[in-house]
C-alpha cells in the first residue's frame, strides 16, 4: 500500500475548495507520518483515548479532528488541542465543550451532526434541534457547519438523496446563521457522490490507509 500515492490520487480529483480529512483511526503512527510527509495535515479519529495518544506523540502542527461519537465525560481530554469536533449531537455535549473550552481559554470549533441515514443506530440531530443549538450562541464555541453520514448501502440513489437532504438543511440553516461554511459529508465509498451534492469536507480512511 502506498499512502502517498493514495492521497495524491484523491487530491487530484478534488476541487481546492474541498478539504480532505485523513481518517487514521486504528492505524499506527508510522502510517500517519507517511501521510504527513506527503503534506497531509488534517487527521480524523473517532476514539478519545487514541486521539490523545497520537496527539501527544505526533508533530504538533497536525490538526486533529474528532469525528466519532463523543461522550460528555471525555471532552476534557481533547479540549486543550482539538481543532474541529464533527460530531456534536446534543445540547448537553455542546454545553460541556463550551465549559472545557473556557477552562482552556480557547474557542472550540464544532460541526453539528445531522441524522440523515435510514439506520437508527447512527447519531445525529434533526433540523429543529440543530437550530436550537445554534441559537444558544455559547461564548467559547464556534459552530462552523454540519456533518452527516449516509446509510451504509450499495444503493447510490439512496445515498445521493440523503446527501441532498443534508445539503438542503445546510442551505436552510445558513439563511439564519450565515457564518456556517463547512459541510462535512463523504467517506471512502461515497465521497464522489457527496462532492457532487455540495460537500466541502470529506473524511477518508480506508482509501488512504487500507481496510480496517
Ligand atoms: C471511519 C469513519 C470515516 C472513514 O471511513 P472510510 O470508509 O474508511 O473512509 C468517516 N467518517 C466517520 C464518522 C468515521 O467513523
Amino acid at each position: 500500500m502506498n499512502i502517498k500515492a493514495n492521497i495524491s490520487n484523491i487530491l487530484n480529483d478534488l476541487d481546492e475548495k474541498v478539504q480532505l480529512v485523513a481518517v487514521s483511526k486504528t492505524k499506527p503512527n508510522n502510517y500517519i507520518l507517511e501521510a504527513y510527509q506527503a503534506g497531509q495535515r488534517i487527521f480524523g479519529e473517532n476514539k478519545v483515548q487514541e486521539l490523545v495518544k497520537k496527539h501527544n506523540i505526533l508533530p504538533n502542527d497536525i490538526q486533529w479532528h474528532m469525528i466519532g461519537h463523543l461522550q460528555t465525560n471525555k471532552v476534557k481530554y481533547i479540549a486543550p488541542f482539538v481543532s474541529l469536533i464533527h460530531s456534536v449531537d446534543s445540547k448537553k455535549l455542546l454545553i460541556e465543550i463550551d465549559k472545557r473550552a473556557k477552562q482552556n481559554d480557547r474557542v472550540i470549533h464544532c460541526l453539528l451532526q445531522i441524522h440523515i441515514a435510514q439506520e437508527s443506530n447512527k447519531f445525529g440531530l434533526n433540523e429543529n434541534e440543530a437550530l436550537e443549538l445554534l441559537e444558544m450562541n455559547l461564548s467559547n464555541i464556534s459552530i462552523d457547519g454540519l456533518m452527516g453520514m449516509a446509510t451504509f448501502t450499495d444503493d447510490k440513489r439512496q445515498i445521493r438523496s440523503e446527501f441532498k437532504s443534508l445539503k438542503n438543511t445546510f442551505e436552510k440553516v445558513r439563511r439564519e446563521f450565515n457564518n456556517l461554511f463547512i459541510l462535512s459529508m463523504g467517506m471512502s465509498g461515497d465521497y464522489d457522490i457527496a462532492i457532487k451534492e455540495g460537500s466541502n469536507m470529506i473524511r477518508i480512511g480506508s482509501s488512504i490507509f487500507g481496510s480496517r
